[in-house]
C-alpha cells in the first residue's frame, strides 16, 4: 500500500525527510514550495510550487489527491503556513505532524537584544550611526529604511529589488550554510557593529551567532512567532520514527 504524502517544505530538514522517505518503498512524497526563490534548489523529488489559497485551498488539495499524511516542515517563520496546515488538518480529517526546529539559546558572552519584529530591531538599534548586517530575507528588510542613518549590509538569496531607500547599503546574494570562520571575515571586513537575526535554530546559519560572540557584537534577535499545536519532532530523525509509528515500520531502500 502507497501512503501520499505532501511535506511543506523550503527547509534543508523538508528536502532532507523527502528524500529519505521517498526511497522507502512505499511512500509517494510530494514536496510543497512556496514559489518566492527564483532559482530553488533541487529537491530529489516531486515538487509543486506556490501557495494553495489559504487553508480552505489546503484542505481542497488534501482531499483532491487524497494525501494520507502532512508533514509542515517549513521554517519557523513561517507562521502563516503552518497556522493554514493545522487548519487544514483539522477541516479535511488529514494526519499532520510538524518539524520544529530547535531555537538557539543565549550562551555566555553572547550579547542579544530581543524584539518582536523588524520595528522593534529599528528601535533597538538607536538613533546613532551603527553598521549593521541584516541577515534577514528581502521582504523582511524594508523595516530597516526607517532607520536610514546606519550602513547596512544585507545578504539574501535572491536581490532586494528595489534596492532601500538609504544612502549606503551593500548587497550580497548567498545561500547557505555559512561557516563561522567566514561570518567573521565578513563582519570585520564591514566593520559590522550589530547583527540583526532570526532565531533560526539548526546549524547552517549558526555561524554568524558564534561569529558576533567571538568578536564581542551586538546580536539584536527578532523572536519567533507562535506556532499552532501539533505532534511535533526536532529532527529529521525524529520525524521518520514518527511516520513509523503512523504508518508502521517499513526498510529504507539503500540507505
Ligand atoms: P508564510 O508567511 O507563512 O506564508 C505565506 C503564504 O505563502 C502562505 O499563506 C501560503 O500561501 C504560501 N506558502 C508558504 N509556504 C508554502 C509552502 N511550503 N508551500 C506552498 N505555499 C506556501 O511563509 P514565508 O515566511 O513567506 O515563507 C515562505 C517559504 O519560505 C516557506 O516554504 C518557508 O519554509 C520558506 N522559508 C521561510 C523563511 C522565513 O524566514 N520566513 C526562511 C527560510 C525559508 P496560501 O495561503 O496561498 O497557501
Amino acid at each position: 500500500m502507497t501512503h501520499r504524502i505532501l511535506i511543506l517544505g523550503g527547509t534543508i530538514e523538508a528536502r532532507q525527510l523527502a528524500g529519505r522517505l521517498a526511497a522507502r518503498g512505499n511512500c509517494a512524497v510530494t514536496l510543497s514550495l512556496a514559489g518566492r526563490t527564483e532559482s530553488p534548489v533541487e529537491q530529489g523529488v516531486p515538487v509543486r510550487s506556490g501557495g494553495f489559497g489559504g487553508a480552505d485551498g489546503l484542505a481542497a488539495y488534501l482531499r483532491k489527491t487524497a494525501t494520507d499524511l502532512m508533514i509542515d516542515a517549513t521554517h519557523p517563520y513561517a507562521a502563516r503556513i503552518s497556522a493554514n496546515a493545522a487548519e487544514a488538518a483539522a477541516r479535511s480529517g488529514v494526519a499532520i505532524l510538524a518539524l520544529r526546529r530547535p531555537q538557539w539559546e543565549p550562551v555566555d558572552s553572547d550579547r542579544w537584544t530581543l524584539v518582536d519584529d523588524g520595528a522593534g530591531a529599528v528601535r533597538a538599534l538607536g538613533g546613532a550611526r551603527r553598521r549593521v548586517f541584516l541577515a534577514l530575507g528581502r521582504q523582511e528588510v524594508a523595516a530597516f529604511e526607517a532607520a536610514p542613518q546606519h550602513f547596512y549590509l544585507v545578504r539574501s538569496v535572491d536581490p532586494v529589488d528595489p534596492p532601500l531607500a538609504v544612502p549606503e547599503a551593500v548587497y550580497m546574494l548567498a545561500r547557505g550554510p555559512f561557516a563561522e570562520g567566514d561570518e567573521r571575515a565578513l563582519l570585520a571586513q564591514h566593520r559590522i557593529d550589530a547583527v540583526v537575526s532570526k532565531n533560526s535554530g539548526g546549524v547552517a546559519t549558526y555561524g554568524k551567532i558564534a561569529a558576533a560572540r567571538a568578536l564581542g557584537i551586538e546580536v539584536v534577535m527578532v523572536r519567533r512567532p507562535l506556532l499552532p499545536e501539533a505532534p511535533a519532532g526536532q529532527s529529521v530523525d525524529d520525524l521518520m520514527a514518527m511516520v513509523d509509528h503512523h504508518f508502521g515500520p517499513v526498510a529504507e531502500r539503500g540507505v
